[in-house]
């Protein structure tokens, strides 16, 4: 597929990464695994990477928002589509419509659900989610404790699973991983029979007591490392390039950018490319790392601005006007990157502006 002529910027994703990726992950687990493919798919467009994981075997989805359910549906036929917010109050019976499972997430949550059920006259399945350490979103102990000591308040109601989520995953050593694992132990203890649903990315390469009938990974599938301080086993599924749209000339001392904050000390070439803070390309780059071109680095210099970004293109003679720079990509991991804008690579991806064209490869 040609490039798009009309696109400042490109974010190529690779799906038979991603398909190994998932592959790579539900080996791991040595159990079920889903996909969670929230907030358009970790910023890759849900609609164009849910159809890649099914085709990879993938049988579970979870998003955030109903909406995001919806716009799957058709696209995941016989797949459990759930959405991890619940059902906001009023939206029950789109739920039950258009089969999407939702994560109940208070006794709230579970009595209009158990309402619907009885007005529909039929069994309504969904997700119980129960909160163990996090104190975000779930059930919370009281909560859980007058459930099991109240089980018909899920009259009408069969569990597809118990889940939780892991607050700290990534950090291998903190305690707060074990605590979680044996209070969901005890709280699944109290629905026998019910398949439960554990681990996130970080999650499934924490062993054995964070085995389940379910993982839901999201991060990894997308290529970033969910094994922070050891080596990335996933592969990178997510390229960003931008195109030069102007190189200049400027003489020792010559400020570049909003406000000043960098200036010459040589003859330097300058690359204006085609991206900015208002694409996701975050302004806590601002004179940190590089892009590349041909396998060169071409240091960021100035203050990222919304639409544009400049770099020293000195070492880069042959650079042109409508090149096309390397953001992330084999010389630019998607982690470093997150490293250099003090953030992680969730924020980096989900930043990823609409203004990119997004290109599947490989491509038929
Ligand atoms: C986002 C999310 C996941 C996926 O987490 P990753 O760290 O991206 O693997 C799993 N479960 C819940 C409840 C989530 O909110």
């Amino acid at each position: 597929m040609p490039l798009p002529s009309h696109a400042g910027g490109i974010v190529a994703i690779d799906t038979a990464a991603l398909a190994d990726n998932w592959r790579a992950l539900a080996a791991r687990h040595a159990a079920p695994t889903a996909a969670v493919v929230k907030a358009d798919g970790y910023g890759l467009g849900a609609t164009r990477i849910a159809p890649s994981l099914a085709a990879a075997g993938c049988r579970h989805f979870f998003v955030a928002h109903l909406q995001e359910a919806l716009a799957l549906r058709p696209l995941l036929p016989g797949a459990m589509l759930a959405v991890l917010n619940g059902p906001l109050p009023g939206t029950e019976a789109e739920f039950a419509a258009n089969d999407i499972l939702p994560v109940l997430n208070s006794l709230d949550d579970i009595a209009r659900w158990s309402t619907l059920a009885a007005q529909l006259g039929r069994a309504l399945p969904a997700i119980l989610h129960i909160d163990t350490g996090m104190a975000r979103l779930g059930l919370p102990p009281d909560e859980a404790a007058t459930l099991t000591a109240e089980p018909h308040r899920l009259a009408g109601i069969p569990l597809r699973f118990v889940m939780t989520h892991l607050a700290a995953a990534e950090h291998r050593e903190s305690p707060l991983n074990h605590t979680q694992a044996t209070r969901f132990a005890a709280i699944t203890a109290a629905f026998p029979g019910i398949p439960t649903s554990f681990a996130n990315s970080s999650g499934i390469f924490l062993g054995e007591a964070f085995r389940s009938a379910l993982a839901r990974p999201g991060i990894a599938l997308y290529g970033a490392n969910p094994t922070p301080g050891q080596p990335n086993p996933m592969r990178p599924v997510v390229c960003l390039r931008v195109r030069v749209l102007q190189l200049r000339e400027i003489p020792p001392g010559t400020p570049v950018g909003y406000e000043a904050t960098w200036r010459a000390r040589r003859p330097t070439r300058i690359a204006t490319a085609c991206v900015g803070y208002a694409d996701g390309w975050p302004r806590a780059l601002s004179n940190r790392g590089a892009a590349f071109f041909d396998g060169t680095a071409l240091p960021l210099v100035g203050r990222v601005s919304m639409d544009l970004v400049t770099y020293d293109a000195t070492d880069c003679p042959s650079l042109r006007p409508g090149d096309w720079l390397e953001l992330i990509g084999p010389h630019m991991p998607l982690d470093d990157v997150a490293a250099l804008a003090g953030t992680n690579a969730y924020e980096i991806l989900t930043s990823l502006g609409p203004r990119y064209a997004r290109q599947l490869l490989p491509t038929a």
